[in-house]
């Protein structure tokens, strides 16, 4: 992952006001992330994405909107084809409990917009790693 850099904010250099953060990545910044896990079923042959972070005390502020060429399996037929895919979100991140703090939860879908962050450094990638799931249809059609 040679963009990690890119992807990484100190959490306290980010203003109230808003901060501009333009993605653009290709097929080998999917690659690594099918080797973890050949079962996701789709790959992304690129991605853009517009963000804007805006810290509000502790919080931090995330509202994207992605851009993707997706690589799908036809559920239908198998055969693989290339569909965009766009998608806005919008996410609340917030200090992550302390071990003193209260009992982690699990997080489910409907909470989505809530999520944390852990030490002073916000990092963007897992969680587009996580909008870019949401945005591959579970059953791919190629028709
Ligand atoms: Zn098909």
């Amino acid at each position: 992952m040679t963009a990690t850099n890119a992807w990484r904010f100190q959490i306290r250099a980010i203003p109230h006001t808003g901060k501009e953060v333009k993605l653009e990545v290709g097929w080998e910044w999917f690659a690594p992330w099918v080797e973890d896990d050949p079962a996701l079923g789709f790959a992304v042959q690129a991605l853009k994405g517009d963000i804007t972070l805006a810290r509000h005390a502790q919080e931090v502020l995330v509202r994207g909107h992605l851009q993707a060429q997706l690589e799908l399996t036809c559920s239908r037929c198998l055969k693989i084809f290339v569909q965009p895919a766009a998608a806005d979100f919008d996410l609340l991140l917030a200090p992550a409990p302390g071990p003193a703090g209260p009992a982690e939860e699990e997080l489910s879908a409907a909470d989505l917009d809530q999520d944390y962050y852990t030490g002073d450094t916000l990092d963007l990638e897992p969680i587009i790693r996580e909008q870019v799931v949401l945005l591959a249809p579970a059953k791919p059609l190629c028709a």
